[in-house]
Order: C-alpha cells, then structure tokens, then sequence
C-alpha cells in the first residue's frame, strides 16, 4: 500500500513548518515537510502587495539568520519574507516537497503510527505536525447578501486600490490588516468608512525603542493566558510607511469616517452599533499602560532613555466618534465595494484523527494533542501571545521536537524506529 516511511511528516511549510524542520533536524529526527504550493506560500499570494511585515527585521526572523539586504530596524516587505524562509530552508537542508498536498491523515490500525495520504502517494508516519497555519480559511460574516450588487471581497483577496471599482469602500474590521488596507485606500483618494470593533493597540515606538521590544522585555509576547473576554481582540500595529502607532483619530482627522461594529443590513441600508467610542477608549487604555509599564520598566532598570510626553496626548474625538454614524444608506454614500478584515478558521478536514471539539477545534496542550502522534504548530497562543507569529513558532516548534525526540527514545528503547 505503502513504499515510504519516515518518523515525522509535517504538514504545511511555512515559517511553522521550516521552524519545525530545524528543530526535529537537530534533534536527530527523520521527517519530511509537505508543502501543497510554494514556501511560505500565504506571505506570497494571500496578502496585500504593499504589506511590509509588523515587526523590525531584527525581530521578525528566526534566530540563527538575519534578513539579508533589509536594514535590521526597518520593515520586510513581504516578499523578503517569503524569500527569507525559503533561504532558510535551504539554510537549515530542510527536506521540504512543494506542491505536495496532503489529502488525508489517519490512524494505521494495529500498527503504530499513521497513514497520510498526499497527492503523490501514501507515506507512513510515527508522528505528524499539522503545521497549516493559524489563520487558514477566510470568514465573512453573512451579513449582506451577494445580491446587494456590492464587490465584497476579504482582506486576503485585496491586492490594491486598483482592484476595485470606482466608488467609496467600507473596511470592517480595524486590526492590523484592516486599518493598514484602509489607510491604503484612504491615500489612494478613495472615501473610506473604517468599522472598527474592540482592538488593543500598542505605541509603534515609545522613549526611542520599537513596541516589539517593549513586549519582548515586560513579557506580553511571553503571556500565556488569555484574559477573559479578550480571545478576540485584535493587536493594531503597522509597519508601512517606515512604521507609525495606529492611531483610529488621526486617521479620521485624514478625512476617514468611522462608525461601530457592523451589524447588520437591510434594504441597501447597514447599520453599526453603538460601540466605536468605547472600542477607542478600551484602545487608549492599552496603549497608555504599555506608556505606565515601558515607565516602571525604564525607572526599574536605570536605563536612560529620553521621555516622551508627547506620546501621552490623546487627540479629541473627530464628529464620528461624537456624532457617530449609525445607518447608512450604502448607495447614497457612494460605497461601491466592501472589505472584510474579519479573520480566519481554522480547517483540519484533512486531519482524521480523534482531537478535536464539538466545533473542529484542536484539543491539545502546547500543541501536544490528545491522539498521540499528532502535534499542532502555529496556532494563535498555542503556548503564548507570541506563538502565530515569526519569533514565538521559532520557540514553539523546538518544544514539540524535544517532545516527539523523547518519545522516540522510549519506543526505540524496545524496537527500531526509522
Ligand atoms: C496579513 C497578515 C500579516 C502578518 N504579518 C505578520 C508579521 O509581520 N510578523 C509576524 O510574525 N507574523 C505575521 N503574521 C502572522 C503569521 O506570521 C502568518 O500568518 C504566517 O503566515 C503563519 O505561518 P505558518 O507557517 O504558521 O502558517 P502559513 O503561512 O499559513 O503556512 C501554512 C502552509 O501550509 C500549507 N498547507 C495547508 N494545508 C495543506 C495541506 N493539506 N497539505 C500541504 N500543505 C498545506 C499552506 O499552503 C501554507 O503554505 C501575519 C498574518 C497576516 C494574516
């Protein structure tokens, strides 16, 4: 049935996968990363064509190589970021297939291991590492119907300004990608509505040094609970334009209008809910205590860093917060096309095995799930805050390597595994 066998196949080879190819290489792990398009496929062809990354270089990496030819402090166009992991693959002698998709996994009854069925054949594997992403298939909410007459696309299918028509557009959803494609548009000459729901949004940089690494030394990156209530709240930040706060006010002052959650729609009319003012003040309440803790941390540590009062200012609150928009007429306002920046589900159909809850959701502990075997890689605090992005997969994928290495120890201790 089946001709090859190696002890970890890895499903996905983005930056979860090729962390994972590292870490599994160096503990001496046989393995096999199974790519179904390029590396770091979604960096290329599911993100907007001007997105730069939101970290710094000297950040946004894995540890053991830099990004070449990009200034450290500066921004990665996404395109270096793809080409970064694909350097790193050949870097690290990753055994990565591209174009390999993988159909199904499951069990080998009365046998150890799994079956995982790819577009090129059957590979038997001890283990597998569901490495496909943290934000894997698109969700619009059903809000309006298709036959509004509106281009509704979601923000992974937005490209640019041009690839829409002519007209006004409304960007629901105000975290990182949705206020950065909104500014786009904005810049472009476009009137833009920006519905924007509760976020927490981080100073760019604050007494001369980058957010990233304020959140690097307090711990935020490192938090590994989430606080009740705040599963969904969004980080804003951005790294276009050399990287500035995302700040909802100063973009309205720029002419943006923004109205509340978007609620609902009837007969050419949207309707938003009451919520922007207390979405922006729950913002500044984040932004301020990340200004409180750099304070405390500065004052703790003697470091001397200049002040910066200024970045305590918070501008007064443009007519659309004060007076705000809570139906419109969708037709009389011009609006044309319509964004959604709502996020993501996940979608392990692929993946037959028993781990998941009533609603398709992995259970596992650190990525460890509860069939054995199965790991899961890069999902949103998997292990902690950081844990979807470049840096913490980097941490995360060298704890599941320890894990299934010391796994092999035990079986191979009594019978050879290859
Ligand atoms: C707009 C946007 C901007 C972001 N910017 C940053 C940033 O600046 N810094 C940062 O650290 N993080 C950023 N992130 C978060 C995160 O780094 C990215 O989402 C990143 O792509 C996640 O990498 P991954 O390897 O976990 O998953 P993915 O990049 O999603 O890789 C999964 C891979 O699995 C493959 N795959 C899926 N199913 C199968 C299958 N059945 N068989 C074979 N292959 C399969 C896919 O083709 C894909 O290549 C951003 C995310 C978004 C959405």
């Amino acid at each position: 049935m089946t001709n090859e066998k190696t002890d970890t196949v890895v499903v996905g080879g983005g930056q979860a996968g090729i962390a994972m190819s590292e870490h599994l290489t160096n503990c001496g792990v046989p393995h096999l990363v199974l790519e179904r398009h390029r590396i770091a496929e979604r960096w290329r062809s599911e993100r907007w064509d001007s997105l730069v990354a939101n970290g710094p270089a000297w950040h946004d990496r894995f540890p053991s190589l830099e990004i070449p030819d990009v200034d450290p402090d500066s921004f990665t166009p996404k395109e270096k970021v793809a080409d970064y992991f694909v350097a790193y693959a050949e870097h690290i002698n990753a055994p990565v297939r591209c174009g390999v998709e993988v159909k199904e996994v499951r069990r080998a009854s009365g046998q150890t291991g799994f079956f995982v069925e790819t577009s090129e054949g059957i590979i038997q594997a001890n283990n597998v590492v569901a490495a496909t992403g943290p934000f894997q298939r698109p969700v619009i909410p059903e809000i309006i119907p298709k036959e509004a007459g509106l281009t509704q696309i979601h923000s992974s299918a937005y490209r640019n300004p041009e690839q829409l028509p002519e007209g006004a557009v409304l960007v629901v959803g105000a975290g990182s990608s949705g206020v950065q494609i909104a500014d786009e548009l904005l810049r472009s000459g476009r009137r833009v509505f920006l519905s924007v729901g509760p976020h927490d949004r981080p100073p760019r940089t604050y007494r001369g040094r980058d957010f990233s690494w304020w959140l690097g030394v307090l711990g935020v990156w490192d938090a590994v609970a989430i606080e009740p209530g705040m599963e969904h709240v969004t980080i804003a930040v951005s790294g276009a334009h050399g990287g500035q706060t995302v700040d909802y006010r100063r973009l309205a002052k720029r002419g943006m209008v923004l109205v509340g959650l978007t609620q609902s729609y009837k007969d050419g009319v949207l309707t938003f809910a009451s919520d922007l003012a207390e979405n922006l003040v729950r913002g500044d309440a984040n932004y301020l205590s990340i200004l409180d803790n750099v304070d405390a941390y500065v004052d703790r540590n003697g470091l001397d860093l200049p002040e910066d009062p200024e970045a305590r200012k918070i501008l007064p609150d443009p007519d659309c917060v004060t007076d705000p928009v809570r139906s419109l007429k969708l037709a009389e306002a011009g609006v044309s096309s319509i964004i959604w920046a709502t996020g993501f589900v996940r979608d392990y159909s692929w993946l037959n095995v028993d781990t998941f809850d009533g609603n398709g959701n992995p259970e596992h502990h650190r990525g460890i799930s509860n069939e054995p075997g199965v790991y899961f890689l890069g999902l949103p605090w998997q292990t902690r805050r950081g844990s979807s992005f470049i840096w913490g997969v980097w941490h995360d994928a060298k704890f599941l390597a320890d894990h299934i290495s010391t796994q092999r120890k035990y079986i191979s201790r009594y019978s050879s595994v290859p």
